[in-house]
C-alpha cells in the first residue's frame, strides 16, 4: 500500500493538516514558511505522496474557531507568529 498523504482538515490560520491512513504519519503544515509540525511520526522513512487529487475529490473540512486545537499546536503557531 502506497502513502499517500491526504489533506484532512485546514484551520482558521491556513495551516493545513496531513495524514497518511497507511502508517497514520500526521502533521500540521504552515504553508507559507513549510513548516511542519509531527504529530504522528508513524513510518517517518517511507515515501510519501501529496494526494492532490484528494484535495480535489473531496473538500476537506475546515476547523471551526471554537474547535480546541491541540496544546503542541497552539505552542507551534504562537512561535510562528513571534518569530
Ligand atoms: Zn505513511
Amino acid at each position: 500500500m502506497d502513502h499517500i498523504l491526504a489533506l484532512i482538515a485546514v484551520h482558521p490560520t491556513e495551516v493545513q493538516e496531513w495524514q497518511c491512513a497507511n502508517c497514520g504519519y500526521h502533521f500540521m503544515l504552515e504553508p507559507i514558511t513549510r513548516t511542519r509540525l509531527i504529530l504522528d511520526s508513524g513510518d517517518f522513512s517511507a515515501p510519501h505522496d501529496f494526494s492532490v487529487g484528494g484535495v480535489e475529490a473531496g473538500a476537506p473540512k475546515v476547523a471551526q474557531d471554537d474547535e480546541p486545537l491541540p496544546k503542541e499546536f497552539e505552542d507551534w503557531i504562537n512561535k510562528l507568529e513571534g518569530g
